[in-house]
This record gives C-alpha cells, sequence and structure tokens, in this order.
C-alpha cells in the first residue's frame, strides 16, 4: 500500500463523468487500500478516485479520524436515493484545491446506497459531516468541484486567489 499524488484543479481528469466499477478485483482492492493511505497522509477526510487519475465510481471517507475516532468506509458505485429538502451552507475544503474554501450548500441528510469490497451493499441515511463528506465526494464522480456549486462572480473571485490564469 503507498499513498499516489493528488491531482489538483484545473487537471482536466477532474471534470469527467465516472464509469461504475464493475467487478472488484484484486486492483481495485489495491486501489481502496491506497486511496485510504492517500486520504490519511494528505491529511484529508474523503478522497475519490479520479483525484488520484483513476476513472471509477469509488470514494473513501472517514470523517472523524481526525477527532481520534478512526472508521474508514469504501464506498464503491454509490448513489443517492432520497436526500432533505433542508440545505445548510458550509465551508469545504477539496485535496484538489488546496488552501482553498468554498461555501457550498447541501441537503442535510441523504440516504446513500453503496458496495463494499466484499461487495456487500449498504444503505445508510448520512446527516452532519458524513452527510456532506458524501455528497462532496459523490461529486468528483461526477466531475464536480465545490467551485461548480458557485456563482460566477464567486467562481472568478475564489480562482482569482487560488492563482488560476
Ligand atoms: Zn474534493
Amino acid at each position: 500500500m503507498s499513498a499516489r499524488a493528488i491531482l489538483t484543479w484545473p487537471d482536466p481528469q477532474l471534470t469527467v463523468m465516472c464509469p461504475p466499477v464493475a467487478e472488484i478485483t484484486d486492483d481495485i482492492r489495491l486501489l481502496a487500500a491506497d486511496m485510504l493511505d492517500t486520504m490519511y497522509a494528505a491529511p484529508g477526510r474523503g478522497l475519490a478516485a479520479p483525484q488520484i487519475g483513476v476513472q471509477l465510481r469509488l470514494f473513501v471517507m472517514d470523517p472523524t479520524w481526525k477527532q481520534g475516532q478512526p472508521d474508514p468506509t469504501i464506498c464503491i458505485n454509490p448513489d443517492i436515493l432520497a436526500h432533505s429538502d433542508t440545505v445548510a451552507t458550509a465551508g469545504e475544503g477539496c485535496l484538489s484545491l488546496p488552501g482553498v474554501v468554498v461555501q457550498v450548500s447541501r441537503p442535510t441528510w441523504v440516504r446513500m446506497v453503496w458496495s463494499d469490497l466484499d461487495g456487500i451493499v449498504h444503505e445508510e441515511d448520512l446527516t452532519g459531516f458524513r452527510a456532506l463528506c458524501a455528497q462532496h465526494e459523490l461529486d468528483h464522480l461526477d466531475g464536480l468541484m465545490t467551485l461548480d456549486h458557485v456563482d460566477a462572480a464567486q467562481r472568478a473571485d475564489i480562482l482569482a486567489a487560488y492563482g488560476a490564469p
């Protein structure tokens, strides 16, 4: 297992709609282990496969490890089945946008379904930071960044501070 390099925006690999994982192979198990290593080393609380240049619907998250409660979750082919009408706005960082915090509004709970590395399907209602984290990482699988949640003026201000051309 090893940490891999994290791509940063505007790398075009971050804006691709990723296809599903067709089969859970040893390569996928190695990828997931490397993604956890990469996330913890960054250090971050979530990482999606396209952030390390792999175009597949797979992300890892561990929203609580920084509070001393490690709880890694590997989400293969995740999908959101339902969400609250209530939204909350919070500042979100992203390992692919270092140094940038974007205010993003998202549903406060989501019902997500995904498969784990053993092919077992999980369906869970996520709330709080776990809901935010899952939605952020799922966005990456659709080629979306936090920047895609704000209007053109805000995006321009953020990118000027980020140093984008
Ligand atoms: Zn991100």
